[in-house]
């Protein structure tokens, strides 16, 4: 259903609302992922909690839903449903920053992204379980779990948040925590955009001031033995130290700097929770394969967020995702026959990153822990349609050479395709998180990227 003109006029009047047609309505519809073409009913940029509120309450009072979006790096998955009927909620303009340096806590409103948390705790010596990328947001990246370079040592950033704000489906504003609303909470807490537009959170922080992190890159014909040592290394290593290994292929462009420009690499980064001494033995049998470029060192927590070199910006491409039991020789001879040197494919990334330690071990909310030792990536440029079908194949050709070795659970964060979302969670998790939207959100206002029953 889409609003009549008469029925708009409440809408507008709740805040900064866009509708189809009005200036601005593309661009606030633009998504970080720039494959993904997003037609809502209408967009809202609010700038405040009550705003949003107002928003909520004037689009149910329509019959309209409501989908919360903080980036828009997560816009694939949410394609999947129709966005006919639904208000858009952007909260790139509802962002801020508070730390508090005694509790070890920040309060960070709807909209921010994990570079502005960093910035802000790094003064006090703090670190935040951030991701890869500076420009995800705080919210979609914790309501999914959160899988951080601090993650084998301190488990998912979800298991770390003390109270989450949000405005519900019936336009209050509700502060869940473990004293209030603990079901609510419990299901945020890897639940996903399903149960209100969260307006703030408050999430604990780590003392780490800095951190032994960089990379350590070859030339794509090192691939074997490198991913061969590699999984050797992962497989007996301290919960200190988490690290991925990524096939990268670079187009020719003179912004990128020489050693990335038009190049096949195979790289390895990530950060080690160890003296510089610790760091370096740990170090030293990867170090032994000579890479062309070694950047480990010690380093300000905050220069962690650059350590990965995810795009500086929005970029249109398509992904698919698996988890992996196991990465046995096996499985990497079939990475390496589809994404290894020698294949010319527009595949841009394919990606594991580490996994077990804390994140193996439960901790709390409905995505407790991670099942798994690997997360599988691939990743396609996707600049037209054409491309972006091209590079559907090819990603999900690289997760089927590995099927053997994927264990059919998900993580809901590297999923951008239409999949079941109960494999994101344990049964008995999934079951609950039913439960709690059907108390919560009824009537299924909120449109999500994972959906939390049914797809609509
Ligand atoms: C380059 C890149 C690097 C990444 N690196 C990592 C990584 O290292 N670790 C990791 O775990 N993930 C990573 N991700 C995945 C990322 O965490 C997810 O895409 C996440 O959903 C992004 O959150 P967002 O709010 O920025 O995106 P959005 O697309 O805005 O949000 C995704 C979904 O989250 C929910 N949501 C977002 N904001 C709100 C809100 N304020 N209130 C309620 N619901 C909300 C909605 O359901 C929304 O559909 C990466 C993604 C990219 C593209």
């Amino acid at each position: 259903m889409t609003p009549s003109l008469t029925d708009t006029s409440t809408l507008r009047e709740a805040g900064t609302v866009l509708l189809p047609g009005d200036s601005g309505f593309e661009a606030a519809t633009t998504p970080w992922n720039l494959a993904v073409v997003q037609r809502p009913a209408a967009v809202a940029v609010p700038r405040s909690a009550d705003e949003v509120a107002r928003v909520v309450t004037a689009a149910t009072a329509l019959g309209l839903r409501v989908a919360p979006q903080s980036t828009g790096h997560g816009a694939a998955a949410l394609a999947f449903g129709s966005l006919a009927d639904v208000v858009l909620v952007r909260l790139h303009e509802l962002t801020g920053v508070r730390i508090d340096p005694v509790a070890r806590t920040a309060r960070v409103l709807g909209g921010t992204l994990w570079r502005d948390v960093v910035a802000a705790a790094s003064p006090h010596g703090l670190a935040a379980l951030h991701g890869s990328a500076g420009d995800v947001a705080v919210a979609g990246y914790v309501l999914g779990g959160g899988l951080s370079f601090y993650g084998r040592a301190h488990g998912l950033a979800s298991s770390h948040v003390r109270a989450v704000e949000l405005v519900t489906a019936d336009g209050t504003i509700v502060r869940a925590s473990a004293d209030d609303h603990a079901d609510l909470f419990w299901a945020l807490r890897g639940g996903g955009g399903n149960f209100g537009v969260v307006v703030a959170l408050e999430i604990d922080l780590v003392p780490v001031a800095d951190v032994v992190a960089g990379m350590l890159l070859w030339d794509l014909t090192r691939a074997p033995e490198v991913t061969r040592a590699w999984a050797r290394w992962t497989a007996d290593l301290p919960d200190s130290t988490t690290t991925s290994l990524r096939f990268l292929r670079f187009p020719p462009d003179p912004e990128l700097p020489p050693f990335l420009s038009g190049r096949s690499l195979v790289v390895i980064d990530g950060a080690i929770l160890e003296d510089d001494g610790h760091a370096a033995e740990l170090l030293a049998p990867l170090r032994a394969l000579a890479p062309e470029v070694d950047t480990f060192a010690r380093i300000p927590a905050a220069g962690l967020v650059d350590v990965h070199m995810d795009p500086p910006g929005p970029v249109p491409g398509v992904s698919d995702h698996a988890m992996l039991a196991e990465l046995p020789d096996a499985a990497i001879d079939a990475l390496l026959e589809v994404a290894g040197p020698g294949v010319e494919l527009p595949l841009m990334c394919a990606e594991l990153r580490h996994l077990g330690g804390a994140l193996a071990r439960p901790g709390v909310g409905a995505l407790s822990r991670l099942d798994g030792a690997y997360a599988l990536f691939a990743l396609s440029p996707a600049p037209t349609p054409e491309m972006a079908s091209i590079g559907e194949s090819v990603t999900t050709a690289v997760v089927a050479a590995l099927e053997s070795w994927t264990n059919g659970s998900t993580l809901l964060n590297f999923a951008d395709r239409a999949i079941d979302v109960a494999t994101g969670f344990e049964a008995d998790a999934w079951a609950r998180l039913v439960e709690v939207r059907r108390t919560v959100d009824p009537d299924g206002v909120f449109a999500a990227a994972h959906p939390i029953g049914d797809r609509r």
